[in-house]
């Protein structure tokens, strides 16, 4: 008997020929970041600063990922990434 936080989040479905991989994350926190400017809208709205979490054991560690209004937000100039710096 394993309680809910030694389960790993890490899932894996072989069908064959390909298999996917992935990790179960969930909202840890959310943080307004303010209004800047977004790209994708061409206009100035909120962002959140959102932290993801993975919702077990997982080899993979949390992640940071900023929301806009929409999905398709974004407050990097076209064709601009973030270097998060540790990798
Ligand atoms: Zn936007």
């Amino acid at each position: 008997m394993v309680s809910l936080s030694e389960q790993s989040a890490d899932w894996c479905v072989d069908s064959g020929s390909v298999s996917i991989v992935g990790t179960h994350m969930a909202e840890y926190s959310r943080e307004s970041m303010g209004e800047r400017w977004c790209f994708t809208c061409r206009k100035r709205h909120n962002f959140d600063w959102v932290v993801m979490a993975p919702v077990g054991l997982s080899y993979y560690g949390p992640h940071v990922e900023i929301h806009g209004v929409r999905a398709e937000c974004s407050d990097l100039f076209p064709g601009w990434s973030r270097n998060w710096g540790d990798e």
